[in-house]
């Protein structure tokens, strides 16, 4: 295709900062279109990679159609009429050697209809259907088979992510001029160090870019997951190794802050210590000793805190807390929800106000004077710790002397959200320490890429006495003895839950199903106390039912998923799951993980809206023959990807291009080693790998 040289060549090292605007047929029209989707240089437009491929390497027989397959066939026009039915609509036969098809239009011009007279030779493509009269193509592409130039494509065909107003032909022309600027003069820069392409054998950027844009016709079998394919895989290697690189620059940034060191008597600590009702178990000892060696360092700690459900992490948060009250500064504890912040803000209280410490409350629902009276008390340093959502770190609140900040369940927060939060801190006069909770474990493969720029520590231990829940898969069309066996249940002076759950996250209709379900079971079980809690109850109804439940003076709590997190009641040993097959394997661990607390023998049924899908069946299957949160979360990472995992509207960075933490997980090891090595022998390639493939999507804290 055709660039003009004249205008080109001097600057051709830079094709980051070349305008579309240089190639043929890119005006300001198109040129605002392609910045719309975040494509301004040459150099995006290569990175603009495809979706999928199409195969017009072959020109098919029309006997050898197949139905649902995209293919291309050549043949003649031997009718062409308006037909008049339920849908007036254009239909050409096509036939070649082998026989023949038809071709139907809904849409058509005046013009569009002359085009296709008898007589005509054309070329056609789309897919194939099953049609009255045999094969029928609906809205082929199409073109006179005397305007094809080439023979036939010998590379598949690109499909590109596009937007309103671009065309996909038109995209892919511009793509491919700048395809051909490569080719022509091989002049991408290549910023991976030449040492690291050689040792991993990687393709040159060149090779991979042109192979990803115009992989020979042979190589669409190459397309699928686990085949070996070098181009793909070294673009995905470099996208791997910038996020990565991002991260640990953030890292670096934080790692020259000054922050806090706290030193001291840790009387507090001391006194909780004594006081807790159990020994620290093995997990939770080595995990809280390796916050307090970061916690007396002048550096802010950055550390992720995982383990299964029901390992204590809370406690060791409160440990980690006491530490920095002891020393004299002020903590922050944020929950992605109002809800789980309640949850650990009564926590901390029970903890806490025994000892004198004053646990404070901050929510972007919090109004009038209580709110005011709240946030003079945090100024003041007299509220030495405070429990909220993300509110925390908005707007008003001003803390005396914050000295660490503790995230729960960081996984629904996000690496944007982490970051934002970072820059809010950074603002303050001293650097908070960070510690990160997850709910429940997450994927080494998703540790090492989301979280590259945490350490480390894991709870690799539940408390004594715990028996694993036993797990069954039952279809909702024997929920008659589902609820017999609560009855059972709740004879034996055991208690249960039943949880709604539906795929809406509207709160309103899961409390509604909730409600509903609540009056259908105690209408159906008149024996038996039944109880309901939802996100939408005032905090004091939900706290009254919640100390009714475990003072066992309900026996069957009908619940929304508010019940996912803090909810303690060891006398509770069954647990039904409605449409569990719409949760995530992570969230629905972390529900079962409500039972199995005490020393009875615990049941969790899964109750299913049959028919199952597969992926249903497969995903339900895990959670029968695991309890265990690090192999769920492998398994839900392989089931649903990372953008389910990590909650698809706040995956952040983890959207990528073209790597897939599935798929190329086993390069995650080389990627860590190979950023190490970037950072210290080539630091001056991070930015531009960044802008390459981040973009403006990166914000630093302090650059
Ligand atoms: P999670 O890690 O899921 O957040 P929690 O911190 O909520 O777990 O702890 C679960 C339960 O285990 C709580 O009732 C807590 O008091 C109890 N617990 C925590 N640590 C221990 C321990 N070392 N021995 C016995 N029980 C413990
Ligand atoms: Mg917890």
């Amino acid at each position: 295709m055709a660039v003009k040289p004249s205008t080109l060549a001097p600057e051709l090292k830079r094709l980051d900062a070349m305008s579309p605007a240089r190639l043929k047929g890119v005006g300001p029209a198109l040129e605002k279109k392609l910045a719309a989707i975040g494509i301004t240089s040459i150099q995006d437009l290569l990175f603009h990679l495809p979706l999928r491929y199409e195969d017009r390497t072959r020109v098919t027989l029309a006997a050898r159609a197949q139905i649902g397959e995209h293919m291309q066939f050549e043949g003649e026009v031997t009718s062409c009429e308006i037909q008049f039915g339920k849908r007036r609509s254009l239909r050409c036969s096509l036939r070649d050697s082998s026989g023949s098809m038809t071709l139907r239009f809904f849409h058509f011009s005046a013009a569009q209809k002359e085009s296709l007279a008898v007589g005509t030779q054309l070329r056609v493509y789309g897919e194939v259907k099953h049609g009255r009269g045999g094969f029928e193509i609906f809205h082929p592409e199409y073109k006179p088979l005397a305007q094809v130039n080439a023979e036939t494509s010998d590379t598949l065909t690109p499909i590109y992510p596009t937007t309103e107003g671009l065309l996909q032909p038109r995209l892919r022309s511009i793509i491919a001029q700048a395809v051909d600027l490569v080719v022509s003069k091989e002049s991408i820069e290549d910023y991976l160090p030449a040492e690291l392409i050689a040792k991993l054998k990687l393709a040159s950027l060149s090779a991979a870019i042109t192979h990803i844009h115009r992989p020979p016709a042979d190589a669409f079998g190459g397309w699928d997951r686990d085949a070996p394919n070098p181009g793909r895989d070294r673009l995905a290697f470099e996208e791997l190794l910038t996020h990565r690189l991002s991260l640990r620059r953030l890292r670096e940034d934080s790692d020259v802050q000054a922050a806090p060191q706290f030193v001291g008597e840790n009387q507090l600590l001391r006194g909780f210590v004594a006081n807790l009702p159990f020994e620290l178990t093995g997990g939770q000892r080595r995990a809280f000793a390796e916050i307090s060696d970061d916690l007396a360092r002048p550096t802010p700690m950055l550390r992720l805190l995982q383990g299964d459900v029901g390992s204590g992490k809370t406690v060791v948060a409160a440990l980690s807390a006491l530490r920095a009250i002891d020393a004299g500064y002020q903590v922050a504890l944020m929950a992605p929800t109002e809800i789980l912040a309640e949850q650990h803000a009564i926590n901390f209280r029970a903890w806490f106000s025994p000892l004198g410490v004053e646990v404070g409350w901050h929510s972007g629902k919090q109004k009038g004077k209580p709110r005011a009276e709240q946030l003079a008390r945090v100024a003041s340093g007299e509220c030495q710790i405070l429990v909220g959502t993300h509110a925390l770190f908005q707007g008003e609140v001003e803390y005396a002397k914050l000295g660490l900040i503790i995230i729960d369940e960081q996984h629904r927060f996000g690496v944007q959200q982490r970051l934002a939060l970072r820059e809010k801190a950074a603002a303050l006069q001293i650097n908070p320490h960070q510690l990160v909770m997850t709910a429940t474990p997450i994927p080494r493969t998703l540790a090492m890429s989301a979280y590259a720029d945490l350490d480390n520590s894991i709870i690799d231990e539940l408390p004594p006495g715990r028996t694993p829940v036993n797990t069954l898969i039952v279809s909702n069309e024997r929920r008659g003895e589902v609820v017999e066996r609560i009855a059972a249940a709740c004879e034996t002076r055991s208690q249960a839950y039943w949880v709604c759950t539906l795929i809406d996250e509207s709160e309103v209709l899961q409390c509604q199903a909730a409600e509903v379900t609540a009056t259908q079971l105690a209408e159906q079980l008149p024996q038996v106390r039944v109880g309901l809690v939802h996100g939408r109850m005032k905090p004091a109804e939900k706290a009254e039912v919640m100390a009714r439940f475990k003072a066992a003076e309900i026996d069957l709590l009908v619940a929304t998923t508010v019940i996912e997190v803090g909810v303690d009641v060891p006398n509770a040993s069954l647990m039904v799951i409605e449409n569990p097959e719409r949760l995530g394997l992570a969230q629905l661990h972390q529900l079962r993980g409500r039972v199995g607390r005490g020393s009875i023998k615990s049941h969790c049924i899964l109750l299913y809206q049959s028919p199952l899908s597969r992926n249903g069946k497969e995903r339900l299957g895990v959670m029968r023959e695991s309890n265990d949160g690090f192999f769920i979360a492998e398994k839900d990472l392989e089931l649903r990807g990372p953008g389910q995992v990590l909650g698809t509207a706040q995956t952040g960075l983890m959207t990528f291009r073209i790597a897939d933490i599935a798929r190329d997980a086993a390069m995650l090891d080389e990627v860590k080693d190979a950023a190490d090595f970037v950072l210290s022998r080539h630091p001056q390639v991070v930015d531009s790998l960044v802008r390459r493939w981040l973009g403006e999507n990166i914000h630093y804290a302090n650059v």
